[in-house]
C-alpha cells in the first residue's frame, strides 16, 4: 500500500491483540551450557573473570542470547501469529524495520550440563510513535530461557517498525540535507555518564567492591564482578594512546580528514574521542591533551581532547 500510513483506533487494538501470543515455537538449545562456548566467548569478549573458568564455572550472564541461538543452518521458527503482526504493519505502510535494543535480567546463573529451553512471546505493541527515522510501532518480544525447566534469564528484544520520513531538510540549504552527529545512544547502564557531559564533568565509574576505575560505563566490574559503583571527575589531563585520521569514508556532519584519538586519562582509563585544536597531521601518539566539551549543535554536548603541541 502506498501513501500515508493507516492509523486509527481500531487498527491499534488489532495490534494489541498480539500482545502475549507466542513469537517462536518453544526452542530447545542446540548445545547444553558448555566450557568451550564459554571459553570462546570470554576470550572473544576479553572477559578474565575467574568465575567462568575451573570447577564450580558459571557461563557469563551475558551470553544467555547465546544458548538460544538456532544457527546458522537453521531458522528460527517464528510463529504464525507473529507473521501476521508483522505483515499488518507492512501492508499498514511500517515496512522499513530497525532493531533498537535489547535487556537482559538474570534469575540464576547457568552452569556447564545445563540443558536450555526457551520460550518467546510478543509482549507488547506499542502506540503509534513519532521517531526520528519516521512514524512507527515498537515491537517487544520476550524470550524466557529455562535450565531443568527453572527461569534462568529472560531476553528482551524491541524492533521498530516504521514508515520511512523523507530526508529532513537543511533549512538554510532545501538541496542539501541536515548534517547533524550521531546522537549517543544513552540507556541506563550509562546515563550518569551523559548526566556528566551536560553539566561538563566527565565522569569515570568506580567499582564501590575494589575500587577499579571504568571506562566506558559498564554495570558491573571486571576486575571484582560485583555491581556497585560510584563515579570520580576526571581532572580532565590525558594524552594521546593511540589515534586514526579519518580520510574516508565521509559521514554527514564530520569533515575529513580528522583525527580519532584513543585517550589516555591521568587517571589510567582509555576514552575515545575527537583530539580538536591541532591540525590533524599534528596529532601523535604520547601527545598531552586536555578535555573540554564542545557544543555540537542545540542538544548535543560532547567531550572533546583540547591537543597540546609542544
Ligand atoms: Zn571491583
Amino acid at each position: 500500500m502506498n501513501g500515508e500510513p493507516e492509523v486509527h483506533e481500531e487498527f491499534e487494538t488489532r495490534l494489541k491483540a498480539y500482545e502475549g501470543r507466542p513469537a517462536a515455537a518453544t526452542g530447545v538449545g542446540r548445545d547444553p551450557v558448555n566450557a568451550p562456548m564459554i571459553r570462546h566467548w570470554c576470550e572473544a569478549m576479553g572477559d578474565t573473570n575467574p568465575a567462568y573458568t575451573g570447577p564450580g564455572a558459571i557461563a557469563p550472564p551475558t551470553m544467555l542470547q547465546a544458548w538460544t541461538m538456532a544457527g546458522l543452518s537453521r531458522r528460527p521458527e517464528r510463529t504464525a501469529a507473529y507473521d501476521e503482526l508483522l505483515g499488518l504493519l507492512d501492508e499498514s505502510g511500517h515496512h522499513a524495520v530497525v532493531a533498537t535494543d535489547c535487556e537482559q535480567e538474570y534469575a540464576r546463573p547457568l552452569r556447564p550440563g545445563d540443558e536450555i529451553t526457551f520460550d518467546s512471546v510478543i509482549e507488547s505493541v506499542s502506540e503509534r510513535k513519532t521517531t526520528k527515522l519516521g512514524p512507527g510501532y515498537f515491537v517487544t518480544t520476550r524470550t524466557d530461557v529455562s535450565a531443568g525447566g527453572e527461569l534462568a534469564g529472560t531476553h528482551r528484544f524491541r524492533i521498530l517498525k516504521y514508515a520511512p520520513a523523507r530526508r529532513p531538510t537543511n533549512p538554510t540549504n532545501p538541496t542539501k540535507p541536515e548534517e547533524r552527529r550521531p546522537r549517543p545512544v544513552v540507556n541506563r547502564d550509562n546515563a550518569g555518564f551523559w548526566e556528566g557531559v551536560a553539566r561538563h564533568a566527565l565522569l569515570i565509574q568506580r567499582c564501590t567492591g575494589c575500587g577499579t576505575l571504568r571506562f566506558p560505563w559498564l554495570p558491573g566490574c571486571n576486575s571484582c564482578g560485583r555491581p556497585g559503583w560510584d563515579t570520580v571527575e576526571a581532572s580532565g589531563e590525558g594524552t594521546v594512546y593511540s589515534y586514526v585520521v579519518m580520510h574516508h569514508p565521509p559521514f554527514p556532519a564530520f569533515e575529513p580528514p580528522y583525527a580519532v584519538g584513543l585517550i589516555e586519562l591521568a587517571e589510567g582509563v582509555r576514552i575515545i574521542s575527537n583530539v580538536v585544536g591541532v591540525p590533524y597531521d599534528k596529532v601523535r601518539v604520547g601527545m598531552p591533551v586536555r578535555l573540554c566539551f564542545r557544543q555540537y549543535d542545540d542538544e548535543l554536548v560532547l567531550p572533546v581532547f583540547q591537543g597540546v603541541t609542544r
